[in-house]
């Protein structure tokens, strides 16, 4: 799909600093346009704008009483808020190649995730809600946005104190991960940065799973609450497929 990539991230430096991003956005995507040109924002992510656009192609699956959509679209969803709340979808220096950090995007949301997250309190517990119905969905995923982005500094700063730290041990190699190669991270290096962002990722994994119940929930609110279709136990491989999907 041509502008597939463009949906899962935003490179927010190009609009200014931090602190001043709440000042310009939400901005509807027409707006956008107008003010900066279609080409242009897809080079730059249009991560979400699509998620706002597929959340109401949710409200409309429920609406219609579409199975096949609703599921599609809440996965579709899912897929593009979790990435919104991944610091590194929220930056141009996505892969620390401008800071000579290269490698740092999976070593956050792959290596640390598939180390550590026996260790992840993922569970919403009693004095936590499982998910809450968004006024404004719009502004919603956009302080998503700005929060992942507010974690930079810290995502940046930490890697260079391992690399201090590790002076003078390989800190990386190349590892074969299905039909790739990848800069991967030592153990060692992962299990220290890891330490060094005192639990960031999991944080993050919390908020997303947070912000992802929140979106489906007020989508079917915003739908009028209508029942939902009956999928037939029958056919289990659609949820198998969609869910593998997601995973991957
Ligand atoms: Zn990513």
């Amino acid at each position: 799909m041509r502008d597939e990539g463009a949906r899962h991230y935003i490179d927010l430096e190009r609009y200014g600093n931090t602190d001043s991003l709440g000042r310009i956005f939400p901005m509807t995507w027409p707006a956008a346009v107008a003010l900066w040109s279609e080409d242009s924002l897809k080079a730059h992510g249009i991560g979400p704008w699509y998620a706002q656009r597929v959340y109401w192609n949710l409200v409309r699956a429920y609406e219609q009483n579409d199975s096949t959509g609703i599921l599609r679209h809440s996965i579709d969803l899912a897929h593009y808020v979790a990435d919104l709340n991944v610091p590194l979808h929220t930056t141009s220096n996505y892969n620390g190649q401008k800071t000579g950090q290269i490698g740092i995007h999976s070593l956050w949301e792959t290596q640390i995730p598939e180390r550590h997250r026996t260790t992840f309190r993922l569970n919403p517990d009693r004095n936590s809600l499982h998910c809450s119905y968004f006024e404004n969905v719009e502004y919603e995923i956009w302080s998503a946005v700005f929060n992942s982005h507010s974690l930079l500094p810290d995502v940046f700063q930490c890697e260079n104190k391992v690399r201090k730290q590790l002076h003078g041990v390989a800190i990386d190699q190349y590892v074969a991960r299905g039909r790739t190669r990848q800069l991967m991270r030592s153990l060692e290096f992962v299990d220290l940065y890891h330490q060094l962002l005192n639990d960031q990722v999991e944080n993050q994994m919390r908020r997303s799973i947070h912000c992802i119940s929140s979106v489906w929930y007020s989508a079917w609110i915003d739908a009028g609450q209508p029942p939902l279709p009956i999928i037939e136990r029958s056919n289990p491989s659609k949820f198998k497929k969609a869910l593998d999907w997601l995973l991957r």
